[in-house]
């Protein structure tokens, strides 16, 4: 009886409020994207992993359409990401490094819905998408795109390249309470699976031997804090909720780590979960065809009735849960990665079927997916009918893809350091595979892969302050490749900052023998050799290294310096200056121009810089120290004194 009284209230409740409230247009329902990073579609219990708890995904997936079978064609971020806000393929859409930014003919999913009077915003879990920096373009169309601030406050990496998904969410939570107005497109991006593998407690002690695991489960949590939030203000019924893995994680598997490099299942199969808007019949269904990243946007044009451009590689997923889903033509799901080519290895180019894989490497790969869903047992043979036509689909693909960018984004030494932080290589000066002649003479990253895993733990290492830990595994790379450019790099850099500076040159000296058009690599040689009182050496590695990237201020201030040891003030008031073309307004650029002149007697000109800098810079004992020499160069020993005392009284200050 109490129960069909609750059920009475609640159907009368529920008329009463339909009667109330107009109707909603259906036209342009809200529109929720999470991208959950570095998921793995067999890591989610409605994905059938009985080992993790994942409520908020499952419970999507019981209201929604569960796709089984979804692929990424990119295992990289930048690159993945912008697919599926394209719905372009990465050589079609061109991001397929970081900073490359995303070109202005190809219209993002925000724009389109902007253009249909949506409310904008995206919400980003981590550096890598920061449209400042390491994503340009990326924000297009949107009213608010959540970065990060340029000059973090912390040091820790929470805030300063990553964000927790409840962060995330809750900055998301905040933006729709301050914009009620609808229609909604908001996009948020859950970073916590990504490694390191560091979730917070209570998931770093449930999944304590499974820390990956433990990011998932915490990630379904911020979700489901998403989720709750959408239901309190009766906008979950309503709207079109997308969920979809980025890229996944190697775990192991072909011997990866992690992501980026190899275009195996383990990395392109991804969960993706569509709640449709207002639906109540087609919950809880499961497709099982294959399906691609890139259909997401088309689907979501096609639902919210909105017209999509011209060019797509993907196409509506709609068929798949309107119609029989076996009467839809089965949809190629291609792969590309050039993340091997900032290591010097062959770019890899794979396409899929429902049930063969072909991996276009020095090495090419073909996998029956039926009998060998791990992709173990290699049948590679290049006579093979499927490999013709499968190779034949990938000659198609690349016929069709529109020449490269002429420029490629330029990556600064801050965001160099982000990526580090978040272990990608930051060397964005080796190529594309565009511009590589022949892809198919670097080496298979198939024999690299240990080295490659070896180099991510060595930047996460580094990045936790764990010098020794990072140095072990560097030492370990030299041992497979005594000539790895990457390794002899970072092993360089990292023994310059712990003073070991005779080791620092000797591997960076190896590393430049190797690659010549290194600059970084030169800079850090020449801080080096400086160390070491080589000031001949360091003079020639800071020449190298700017003529390979004259923008670098840091350097031509050290070249400066280092000319002035030489005993050579006028070329060392050519690289202060040449500093201050960069940074107008550096008190070390200018004190060094200042000290130039003074070397070369030409006191008058030295004494009037320092006299008008020295109103602003009152406290810099330095600076009247210079001063001090200049007046005694110009006989006014008076002032030279007194310019002396006040250097003395501020050093003694200090
Ligand atoms: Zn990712």
């Amino acid at each position: 009886m109490k129960v069909l009284r609750a059920l009475l209230i609640c159907s009368l409740t529920a008329a009463l409020s339909a009667a109330l409230s107009p109707p909603k247009k259906a036209a342009h329902p809200d529109i929720f994207l999470v991208t959950i990073d570095t998921l793995r579609a067999d890591h989610v219990h409605c994905y059938g992993y009985r080992s993790i708890q994942t409520p908020a995904l499952d419970g999507l997936a019981q209201d929604g359409i569960r796709f089984t079978q979804a692929f990424t064609p990119s295992p990289i971020t930048n690159t993945s990401h912008t697919t599926i806000l394209t719905g372009l393929l990465p050589s079609s859409h061109g991001v397929t490094d970081f900073a490359v930014p995303l070109a202005s003919t190809h219209p993002t999913w925000a724009e389109l819905l902007h253009a249909h009077a949506y409310h904008t915003a995206a919400f980003i879990g981590a550096v890598i998408l920061d449209s400042k920096t390491l994503a340009p373009g990326l924000n297009r169309g949107f009213d608010f795109y959540d970065n990060f601030p340029e000059h973090a406050q912390t040091k820790s990496r929470w805030g300063r390249v990553e964000r927790r998904g409840m962060d995330v969410v809750l900055r998301a939570e905040a933006w729709l309470s301050a914009h009620p107005q609808e229609p909604h497109f908001v996009w948020l991006h859950l970073y916590d699976p990504h490694d390191p593998y560091e979730p917070p407690a209570p998931y770093s002690q449930i999944y304590q031997d499974r820390l990956y695991d433990g990011e998932i489960a915490y990630a379904d949590s911020a979700l489901a804090n998403f989720i709750g939030y959408l239901k309190k203000h009766g906008e979950y019924e309503n709207s079109l909720i997308v969920v979809v893995g980025d890229h996944g994680e190697g775990l192991g598997e072909h011997h990866e780590d992690t992501h980026g490099i190899f275009l195996y299942d383990s990395t392109t199969h991804v969960p993706l979960i569509l709640k449709l808007p207002g639906e109540t019949a087609r919950k809880g269904k499961v497709v099982e065809a294959q399906v691609r990243t890139t259909d997401i946007l088309p689907t979501v044009l096609d639902l919210a009735r909105v017209t999509a451009p011209r060019k797509l590689d993907g196409e509506s997923l709609r068929p798949y849960f309107t119609r029989n889903d076996t009467d839809a033509a089965e949809r190629i799901a291609f792969g590309e990665t050039d993340y091997p080519l900032r290591f010097g290895w062959a770019p890899l180019r794979s396409v899929r079927t429902q049930g063969r894989k072909f991996i276009e490497a020095p090495r090419p790969e073909l996998y029956d997916l039926h009998a060998d869903a791990a992709e173990l047992n290699n049948q590679y043979e290049p006579w093979n009918r499927q490999v013709k036509n499968l190779r034949g689909m990938l000659a198609e693909l690349r016929a069709k893809a529109p020449p490269p960018a002429p420029s490629q984004g330029v990556v600064g030494q801050g965001t160099i350091d982000e990526l580090k932080a978040l272990g990608y290589l930051g060397k964005a000066d080796v190529g594309s595979a565009t511009n590589v002649p022949q892809p198919s003479l670097l080496p298979d990253p198939k024999d690299k892969i240990e080295e490659q895993n070896l180099l991510h733990l060595a930047m996460i290492a580094s990045e936790g302050d764990r010098a020794a830990d990072a140095r072990r595994s560097l030492e370990k790379v030299l041992q497979l490749d005594p000539k790895s450019p990457t390794a002899l790099r970072q092993l360089g850099e990292l023994e310059l900052r712990a003073g070991d500076y005779v080791n620092s040159a000797q591997h960076l000296k190896v590393a430049l023998e190797v690659r010549p058009d290194d600059a970084t690599a030169a800079f850090y040689e020449g801080q080096a050799l400086e160390k070491t009182h080589d000031l001949p050496g360091a003079r020639d590695a800071l020449e190298a290294s700017l003529k390979l990237m004259p923008g670098q201020f840091e350097a031509r201030l050290l070249l400066g310096q280092i000319y002035l040891g030489l005993k050579n003030p006028h070329a060392a008031e050519d690289q202060f200056e040449a500093a201050l073309l960069l940074q107008s307004n550096s008190i070390e650029g200018q004190l060094g121009v200042a000290k130039a002149q003074v070397a070369e007697g030409n006191f008058n000109q030295a004494a009037q810089q320092l006299e008008s800098l020295s109103k602003s810079q009152s406290t810099n004992a330095a600076l009247f120290e210079l001063l001090a020499q200049a007046y005694t160069g110009l006989g006014k020993n008076v002032e030279a004194e007194k310019a002396e005392t006040r250097a003395k009284l501020l050093q003694s200050q200090k």
